[in-house]
């Protein structure tokens, strides 16, 4: 157990409050939640519901396909399709469980009810700088994935024994895809060795791979290679590249929820490139997604110019320019990063 930030008396108090007397609890992942967000609150769901407390995951907003395979006995419900439902849920429940995110922004549409619920809210997050909406914070972010942190955790509660093979598939998940396939963030021994230890529980890693990875639409492929062919941008004399999508784009392939997942990765494939970028055209605004290599900290500048933030090498944020301003933003703001990226080790 390497939970080093954590006050070992907050581990405590977590532990007597998921341990004792039967509860109802609710888990939130944040908005447009990825195979980390949805793997761990699936994950501790199923834990938590194992041992006995009645618990509900409540999503902001839907999830990939790819991630739909994912089955407990804990209900998943997506706020925008059971509003009612999910209040009432919330206002019900004795703990809020925040997974994944730093900011009660980050939960979009349920934020005002993180906000207002009055009783116990627990953070369990690896983004560096969360702020002061719980009142338990396990922050630890030299963690892969919050799911590898949710397994350390649940070791240090004694929580473990109610781990079964679900609830290895979600966490194992989460580990997965927040490494991108075990290619980045896997420096520290723990990952692997947890990974390893909840195959043990069973874990069909083939299937899963399969599940995340080689279940794409035809589609979805040739979005992909539409937009490494005739919508990325290499600046090489800043070491970065972006890709763009529009609307039109999008829908002219059939776009569906999570299909430009991980697009933001193929520009780092080019030799020498540190910084990439993917933006994608909105209804009235740009999603923005950043990924770097070396220390280049795109949450920082996610933070400064695009209102986002995340991990030191992928974030994300938005901005309300259009497509053609925000790729005029960006590339003015290459040049006084140009010492950075060129001084960055890769
Ligand atoms: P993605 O590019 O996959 O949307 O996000 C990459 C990382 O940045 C994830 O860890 C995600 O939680 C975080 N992130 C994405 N969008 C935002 C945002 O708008 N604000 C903040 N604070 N973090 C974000
Ligand atoms: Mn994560």
């Amino acid at each position: 157990m390497i939970l080093k930030a954590t006050d070992k008396q907050i581990i405590r108090t977590i532990g007597d409050l998921l341990t004792g007397v039967k509860k109802q609890i609710t888990i939130i992942p944040h908005e447009n939640p990825d195979g980390d967000a949805i793997g761990s609150a699936i994950g501790l769901a199923e834990i938590l519901a194992q041992s006995g407390h009645h618990i509900a995951v409540i999503s902001p907003t839907e999830y990939p396909d790819f991630l739909k395979w994912l089955h407990s006995q804990v209900e998943v419900i997506i706020y925008g399709n059971a509003k009612s439902q999910a209040s009432e849920y919330i206002r019900n429940s004795d703990i809020l469980i925040c997974v994944d995110f730093n900011d009660s922004a980050r939960a979009g549409k349920i934020e005002k009810y993180i906000k207002q619920f009055s009783k116990t809210k627990i953070l369990i997050d690896h983004h560096p700088y969360p702020t002061n909406f719980c009142d338990y914070v396990i922050s630890e972010t030299h963690y892969s994935s919050t799911a590898e942190l949710i397994y350390d955790l649940a070791h240090e509660t004694g929580l473990i024994k109610y781990m079964n093979k679900v609830a290895a598939e979600a966490l194992y998940t989460g580990i997965l895809t927040d490494t991108g396939s075990f290619n980045h963030n896997t420096s520290d021994p723990n990952t692997f060795k947890v990974a390893s230890e909840l195959i043990a529980f069973g874990v069909d890693t083939n299937k899963i791979q399969s599940e995340v990875y080689h279940n794409f639409s035809a589609d979805r492929m040739r979005l992909l290679g539409y937009c490494l062919n005739n919508k990325m941008q290499v600046f090489a004399e800043y070491r970065a590249a972006i890709i763009t999508i529009t609307k039109k784009e999008l829908d002219d392939f059939n776009f569906k929820t999570g299909d430009t997942e991980g697009f933001v990765n193929y520009p780092l494939s080019i030799k020498n490139i540190v910084f990439s970028a993917l933006f994608i055209e909105k209804e009235g605004w740009v999603k923005a997604s950043f990924r770097s290599k070396g220390n280049f900290p795109v949450n920082h500048f996610s933070k400064n110019h695009f209102g986002g933030g995340g991990h030191i090498n992928a974030a994300g944020g938005e901005t309300e320019l259009n497509l053609v301003e925000t790729i005029e933003l960006f590339t003015s703001l290459l040049p006084q990063y140009e010492k950075q990226l060129l001084e960055t080790i890769i």
